[in-house]
């Protein structure tokens, strides 16, 4: 095997924790075991860095086979080690086509962190830095107020208002009384990091909601227009749900389940403080929802946020640096939930559009859960590539992953998060679900069925399909 691909594979193998650096090395095939831990250990040392130049520059988009860890070689080797080894074969002609991209990405993160050499990046402080960096995000309740109102307040209390950000290093300069509009979500204000607004008057009257903006993706993307039927499956505390309410303008209907008394009582409490009216909240076991309950019969959206690890979760990186790294058995036990509840989730026979988001940053309950549960599906949905200029995609563990959406403080400075939008495939009016999902075994023709045409309002996240 190749020396990248091996350290690829090595450093893929330590992802998924089957092994340390050195017992993967010591199992690989490679002959020279040296060079190959010496490469691995460099690349290991510069991942936060690496990742956070790939993901601006856009590589993976690009170069839509290359996989993240293998990127992740070829790029130390190119930027930050003594490039390309024995010519570098095929590769370099690959990444010589982002050559000037990716250097032009290094250098405005060394100018961003005020340093000027390559090991200054390793400081170790880097990850809490970053954490820390995350501005404070502020989601203007629609259902009570509009942005203007909102800006023109904070104005009077001595904030200067900079107009729409256009890009995260506008986000990423924000200092003192600043604040800007998000250059991509409408109605989400942003203010420097420490900026404290739990006793502002507007956030205790339901005026604005402190949200990151990681966490108003699901709501955005999954769009449902006024008067539709959505369930909001793993609702409390409600942060998704109300902004689903304000998206449908309070018209239509929510079905929020969660299993947590406490929890509810609290979501109860936030949505009537958001002027929420179109909510039905139920302490429930969203596995014993029956998808064939008429009540349902309408939902054609639902939001899946499941119970996670967290390991995305701001507070954790900071306060637990260890919390990145969930135990196997954890790991295993939420991730066949989220499997269980995803699959419940398309079983409802109306649905058009899901979002299954967490705020984990592992692979088991994210990429891992999307792709089993389409496997279980085979042809009946699809995942949409949405937002296509966000720059952190999905890992490449399947074909068509880099249509979900990862975040994290060092490339989106949001929490870290994880989010899929799956749509049902449409079937062409002439021809039945069932003979499209298994054409081999309707050989005569079904009956025709109309096909349910769901409404869609345009967002800035709805990618053109
Ligand atoms: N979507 C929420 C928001 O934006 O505020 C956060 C949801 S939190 C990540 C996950 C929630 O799922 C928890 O409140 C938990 O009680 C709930 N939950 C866990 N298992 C559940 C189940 N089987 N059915 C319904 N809710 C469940």
């Amino acid at each position: 095997m190749a020396l990248y691909a091996a350290a690829a594979s090595v450093l893929a193998g330590v992802e998924n924790r089957q092994g340390s650096i050195k017992g993967l090395v010591y199992s690989s095939s490679f002959q020279n075991v040296k060079q190959l831990y010496a490469l691995v250990c460099e690349t290991q040392r510069y991942s936060a860095v690496l990742d956070a130049v790939i993901a601006s520059a856009g590589l993976l988009r690009s170069e839509k086979k290359l996989r993240p860890h293998l990127a992740k070689v070829l790029v130390y080797e190119l930027l930050l080690g003594k490039g390309f080894r024995g010519g570098g074969g095929r590769w370099k002609p690959l990444l010589g086509r982002h050559q000037a991209r990716l250097k032009a990405e290094l250098a405005r993160l060394k100018v961003h962190r005020g340093v000027s050499r390559n090991e200054d990046l390793l400081d170790v402080g880097t990850k809490s830095e970053s954490v820390s960096q995350v501005p404070r995000f502020v989601r203007v309740n629609t259902l009570k107020t509009c942005s203007d109102d909102v800006v023109d307040y904070f104005k009077r209390q001595g904030f200067s208002y900079q107009g729409r950000a256009s890009s995260l290093d506008d986000l990423r300069a924000l200092k003192g009384k600043h604040f800007l509009l998000d250059p991509l979500l409408p109605e989400l204000l942003v203010f420097p990091a420490q900026t404290d607004l739990h006793e502002h008057p507007l956030y205790r009257a339901g005026h604005f909601i402190l949200q990151d903006k990681a966490s108003c993706l699901p709501a955005m993307l999954l769009a449902p227009p006024p008067g539709s039927h959505v369930i909001d499956a793993c609702a409390a505390p409600g942060n998704k749900t109300s902004h689903l309410a304000a998206l449908m303008k309070n018209q239509g209907k929510i079905f929020a389940f969660d299993l947590d008394a406490k929890r509810l009582a609290f979501m109860a409490t936030l949505l009537a403080r958001a002027g929420v009216s179109c909510c039905e909240l139920a302490e429930k076991d969203f596995l014993a929802v029956s998808p064939s309950d008429p009540r349902y019969r309408q939902v054609h959206y639902i939001l899946l946020d499941p119970s996670c690890s967290g390991s995305g979760m701001l507070t954790r990186q900071l306060e637990e640096p260890g919390a990145g790294t969930p135990s196997k058995e954890r790991l295993c036990a939420l991730a066949g939930f989220q499997q269980r509840a995803l699959c419940h989730a398309l079983s409802f026979p109306s649905l058009q559009r899901l979002v299954y988001s967490t705020c984990s940053l592992c692979q088991e309950e994210n990429e891992e859960v999307v792709r089993d549960a389409l496997q279980q599906n085979p042809g009946a949905f699809r995942l949409v590539p949405v937002l296509p200029s966000w720059p952190h995609r999905g890992l490449g563990t399947f074909p068509g992953a880099e249509h979900c959406l990862r975040a994290s403080p060092e490339t989106t400075l949001t929490g870290g998060f994880f989010i899929a939008v799956i749509e049902r495939v449409e079937v062409p009016s002439s021809v039945s679900q069932a003979e499209a999902l298994a054409p081999d075994l309707t050989p005569s023709p079904a009956p025709k069925r109309k096909k349910r045409r769901i409404g869609r309002r345009k967002t800035a996240g709805a990618a053109p399909t």
